[in-house]
């Protein structure tokens, strides 16, 4: 089983790329005390917060590790979740929706301590973020940029629309802010990379070892059996992380997790164009609900993510459906080449938080990380294996994000249908503020 074609895949870091850190697929019976299920940066982040504390773990991947959407996303690592920290604020109050923001940001540091001396191949040389509004809304830009610096201590900085507009050059965009806090990196590298970290301190990590089944063992203590097609891992723990890709390993996660398709074009070498379009080296985002993000890596070329949906187009359409969504922001660039596109999953809960937890004793699942799950993965690894290690209760945080019913089978559905009228309010929301 191999990465699907993709910048990741075409940039792995040669090391990476001739020995993937993983102990091939599992063959016979293991004990130990935690298994994990799934191999992206959930699961990884999981095994290494055990095997930092000292506990045995085993983990098993279906494919290859980061194969799922950890390790073909957009790249782009900041604090906070998909679901708005202002409206978490509303909903929570502000002093619990500190806590969990200030989870987050202790993740961030966690990532640059982790990537530390092996910045070369994982990330971006410069740090920081922009969104650009899509709206002609500055006093609604300012108020947001006020009160997430207010609530929760960042250091956001309003840019008018004449700073955003020589920077990136479209009429499409209003006013904006820059995050200096917030970085990007080559997410499959950065995943691999992790693995290695915590199988260096003992961690077990199996690929191509799809997980067929799980039964409680009855006894004095609890103990869970974890079976795949050649082998059987037995342990005190087990750990549901298998987010999007979860099909119906368990029925109960799995109606609480939608998978959402998003997609990702890497275009051919832009030159001198790129900076008919592009003159700033951050990070974009534009502030719809389905927003395009991109960034400029390798040699001039454009990483440009966008669209939710529930539908996966062929690599080959994608090429041409992200390709044109490019040029509607900048026509400019008529003419330019997709060098490839791909899409990837990423597992959507209800109400659009992270779903942390146990279900009995022993059964723990940490997913639905949404499309901002590059910071909060790796918060969801550390918090259980916290858990787990020292009955650590802050994943606690998190019991207001329940296991709600996402709609199966009809969520797809009912989902295609609410981006749609999301994207009809955007396109409200324009006509009504942009002149
Ligand atoms: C195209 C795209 C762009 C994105 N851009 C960004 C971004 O820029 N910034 C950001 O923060 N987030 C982004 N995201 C979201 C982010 O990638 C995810 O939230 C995050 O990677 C989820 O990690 P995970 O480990 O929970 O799931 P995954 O990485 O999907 O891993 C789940 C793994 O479980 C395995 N698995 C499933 N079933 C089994 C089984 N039965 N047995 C064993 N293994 C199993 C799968 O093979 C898979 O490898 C993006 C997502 C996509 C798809």
């Amino acid at each position: 089983m191999s990465y699907i074609d993709s910048y990741y895949r075409r940039t792995m870091h040669p090391a990476t790329a001739a020995q993937t850190p993983s102990d091939d697929a599992l063959q016979g019976d293991l004990d130990t005390s935690v298994c994990i299920i799934g191999g992206g940066l959930a699961g990884i982040s999981t095994a290494l917060g055990l095997a930092e504390r000292g506990i045995p773990c085993v983990l098993l991947e279906a494919k290859r590790l980061g194969w799922g959407a950890s390790g073909r996303n957009g790249g782009f690592v900041s604090c906070g979740f998909s679901q708005n920290a202002l409206t978490l604020a509303k909903k929570l109050g502000e002093p619990h929706a500190q806590q969990l923001y200030g989870l987050t940001r202790q993740a961030y540091k966690l990532i640059e301590q982790r990537i530390s001396g092996h910045e070369a191949h994982i990330k971006d040389p410069v740090e920081g973020n922009i969104t650009a509004s899509w709206f002609d809304n500055a006093a609604g830009l300012r108020h947001y940029v006020d009160e997430m610096n207010r609530i929760f201590g960042e250091d956001l900085v309003f840019w008018p629309r004449e700073k955003i507009r020589e920077s990136y050059r479209t009429q499409r965009y209003f006013d904006g802010y820059f995050k200096p806090r917030a970085l990007r990196f080559q997410s499959l590298n950065y995943a691999l990379h992790t693995a290695a970290m915590a199988r260096n301190l003992g961690a077990s990590l199996f690929e191509d070892s799809r997980v067929t089944q799980v039964n409680a063992i009855s006894g004095a203590t609890q103990r869970w059996q974890v079976k795949t097609a050649q082998g059987t891992v037995r342990a005190r723990h087990v750990v549901y992380a298998c987010s999007g890709y979860l099909d119906s390993l368990h029925g109960k996660l799995s109606r609480a997790t939608l998978p959402v398709a998003t997609y990702v074009l890497l275009t051919e070498p832009l030159g001198a164009r790129l900076e008919t379009a592009i003159r700033s080296p951050y990070g974009v985002a534009d502030n719809r609900f389905s927003s395009n993000y991109y960034r400029v890596v390798g040699d001039q070329q454009l990483l440009w993510g966008g669209r939710v949906s529930m539908f996966h187009p062929s690599q080959e359409k994608l090429r041409t459906i992200m390709r044109n969504d490019l040029l509607s922001v900048y026509p400019q660039l008529e003419g330019i080449q997709g060098e490839v596109a791909w899409g990837g999953y990423m597992g959507y809960s209800a109400h659009k938080m992270p779903q942390l937890g146990q279900l009995k004793p022993g059964e723990w699942f940490c997913q639905s990380f949404g499309g901002h799950g590059m910071v909060t993965t790796t918060m969801g690894g550390e918090l259980i294996a916290a858990a787990i290690a020292t009955d650590d209760p802050q994943y606690l945080l998190f019991a207001d994000f329940g296991l709600d019913y996402v709609g199966k089978p009809f969520g797809p559905v009912i989902a295609q249908i609410a981006y749609w009228a999301y994207q009809l309010q955007d396109a409200f929301h324009a006509r009504r503020l942009n002149h």
